[in-house]
């Protein structure tokens, strides 16, 4: 079995459903350019039978809100000092900023370049976010 806490400081993501984890790594690796960075895959898990694993060393800080809209049942290890200080399950954001674009061709966030809308959602199941300017429907997709 393997250990979460394997790291001293950081963040480690667990009970990934089995491939969502390299799709999560793809996201996180362009913000990762200094830290360590570990996937692991198909671990054994009593929980689920197979998962997979990211941890993430010495990052504290970073915008974990597109998990929810990946996958619903990874839980989020902060660790400090090679303990497990904080445990929670990610949800689905009421709210995004930073990771929809607009479907609308003509929105206005395409042409303002300094523009980062938020988006609100408006359905759980089908991960549909609400352009605040101009109201179009985006639904989230990987
Ligand atoms: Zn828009």
């Amino acid at each position: 079995m393997l250990e979460v806490t394997q790291i001293q400081n950081g963040i480690v993501l667990d009970h990934i459903s089995p491939g969502n984890g390299l799709k999560i790594f793809n996201k996180l690796m362009p913000t990762q350019t200094d830290n360590p960075v570990v996937l692991l895959m198909n671990v054994y898990s009593d929980y689920m039978s197979k998962k997979d694993i990211i941890k993430l060393e010495n990052v504290e800080n970073i915008n974990l809100e597109f998990l929810g809209l990946i996958d619903e049942h990874i839980s989020i290890n902060i660790i400090k000092n090679g303990e497990v200080i904080h445990k929670e399950r990610v949800t689905i954001p009421k709210q995004v900023k930073g990771i929809l674009t607009c479907h609308n061709p003509r929105c206005i966030t395409h042409s303002e370049p300094l523009s980062n809308p938020t988006f609100e959602l408006v359905c759980k199941k089908t991960l549909s976010y609400q352009c605040e300017y101009c109201e179009t429907i985006t639904k989230y997709t990987l």
